[in-house]
C-alpha cells in the first residue's frame, strides 16, 4: 500500500527520512528557516507538534512557506487534530487511544476523509493501554493488540490511509514488533528506535534497529530519534540509508582514524568540511579522502576523487591519484572546498 504525504510517497523503494521540529511551533520564522535547511540536509517529511490553538495558527503560516510536507503531531485534543487538518497539514500523527471516546475519533476520521489526508497511528512502548497490559504479559503482543484496537476505529468508518509505527527504546523489541506488524498489517511502517539516547547511543541503537529491519524489507519511512539536533537526526538517517544501499551518497568522505604520525587536527578538518558541504549536490558520486599523514595517506585513500594527506606544516593535495599541490595547513579546508566546487551542481 502506498500513502501520499504531500508530494512524498510512503511505501515505495524510496525510504523518506523524517525528523521533528524541536523548537516551539509558535516560533514561525525559526521553524520555516529550519525546514528549508533540513530539506537541504536530506530530510523529506517534517513533523511539528500542535499542543494548543496558537500552534494551529502558526501551523497555517508554516504550511504556506514549507518546502516539504508537514505532519501535525497531536495528543489528547481531537479538536486540534481537526483544526490542523483544516489548516492544510499533509498528515497527522495521533494515538486514537489518548484522544477520548469513539465519537471524537470518528470526527477526526471524517475530517481526514474529507481531505484525503493520511494518518500515522503511533504505538509507543512507553504509553500502552492499561487494560492490555493487564491482559497480556509480552510487550510485543500488547503493542500489536493496541494497534488492532486503534485500526478498528478506522476500519469501522471506512478509512485506510494509514501508516503505522511501533516504537520502543529497546532495539530488540523494536525489531520484533515491526516484524510481527509486517506479517499482520497491510499498512506502511514508520520505523525507528525511540528515546534512543544521545548522539552516540542513539546512533548505534537506531543504526542496528533500522538497518536490521530495512535489510529484511521491513519499514517504509524512518525517523532517527536522538537527544540531539534535528540536523543530527537527518544526517544519521541519511548515513544509515546510504550505508545499506537504500540511498546513493552525494559524497563519501573517507577519513583516517589518525595515529601517532598525525600532526594536524583531522577531526576538526573533517567536521568543518562536512558542515560546509551540507546539502550540496554534485554532478557525480564523489569520494573525498582526508588523511593524517603523507606516508600512508595517499595509498590508503586509493579510489578517492581528491583529497589531502596532511604533514606537519604543509599538506599534499591529490586528485585522481596524482599529487597536484602542496599547501599550508591553514589552507587545507579552503583548498578542499575549491576542489569540491568543480563537481558542484549550481
Ligand atoms: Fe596514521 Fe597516516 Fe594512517 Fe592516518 S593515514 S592512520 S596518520 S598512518
Amino acid at each position: 500500500m502506498i500513502i501520499d504525504v504531500g508530494n512524498i510517497k510512503i511505501g515505495t523503494d524510496f525510504i523518506p527520512i523524517q525528523t521533528m521540529i524541536k523548537n516551539s511551533t509558535k516560533d514561525i520564522t525559526l521553524t520555516i528557516d529550519k525546514i528549508r535547511k533540513l530539506k537541504d540536509a536530506g530530510c523529506d517529511i517534517i513533523r511539528i507538534t500542535v499542543p494548543d490553538e496558537e500552534s494551529v495558527i502558526a501551523l497555517k503560516s508554516i504550511i504556506k512557506e514549507s518546502v516539504m510536507p508537514i505532519v501535525a503531531d497531536i495528543h489528547f485534543d481531537y479538536k486540534l487534530a481537526i483544526k490542523s487538518i483544516e489548516a492544510g497539514v499533509h498528515k497527522i500523527r495521533i494515538n486514537p487511544g489518548n484522544i477520548g471516546n469513539e465519537e471524537r475519533v470518528k470526527e477526526v476520521i471524517f475530517a481526514l476523509k474529507d481531505r484525503g489526508i493520511p494518518v500515522r497511528i503511533g504505538i509507543n512502548g512507553g504509553s500502552l493501554p492499561k487494560h492490555l497490559k493487564e491482559k497480556y504479559k509480552d510487550e510485543v503482543q500488547i503493542m500489536i493488540e493496541a494497534a488492532k484496537e486503534e485500526i478498528n476505529y478506522f476500519e469501522k468508518y471506512g478509512y485506510d490511509k494509514i501508516v503505522l509505527s511501533f516504537k520502543s527504546s529497546n532495539v530488540q523489541t523494536t525489531i520484533e514488533v515491526n516484524k510481527k506488524a509486517k506479517e499482520i498489517f497491510p499498512f506502511p511502517l514508520h520505523i525507528g528506535v525511540t528515546e534512543a539516547g544521545d548522539l552516540i547511543d542513539g546512533t548505534i541503537k537506531n543504526s542496528i534497529g533500522i538497518s536490521h529491519l530495512l535489510l529484511q524489507g521491513i519499514g517504509d519511512t524512518i525517523r532517527v530519534s536522538l537527544t540531539s539536533s534535528e540536523f543530527d537526526e537527518v544526517m544519521v538517517g541519511k548515513r544509515i540509508l546510504e550505508s545499506i544501499g537504500k540511498r546513493s551518497p552525494e559524497i563519501d568522505i573517507v577519513s583516517c582514524p589518525t595515529c601517532g604520525r598525525t600532526e594536524v587536527d583531522i577531526q576538526k578538518i573533517v567536521f568543518d568540511f562536512k558542515n560546509k558541504i551540507l546539502g550540496k549536490k554534485f554532478n557525480k558520486k564523489l569520494k573525498v579522502a582526508i588523511m593524517g599523514c603523507v606516508v600512508n595517506g595517499p595509498g590508503e585513500a586509493e579510489g578517492a576523487n581528491f583529497g589531502v594527506a596532511c604533514g606537519k606544516e604543509q599538506s599534499v593535495l591529490f586528485k585522481d591519484g596524482k599529487k597536484i599541490k602542496v599547501v599550508k595547513n591553514s589552507l587545507i579546508l579552503d583548498e578542499l572546498l575549491i576542489l569540491t566546487k568543480e563537481y558542484e551542481n549550481e
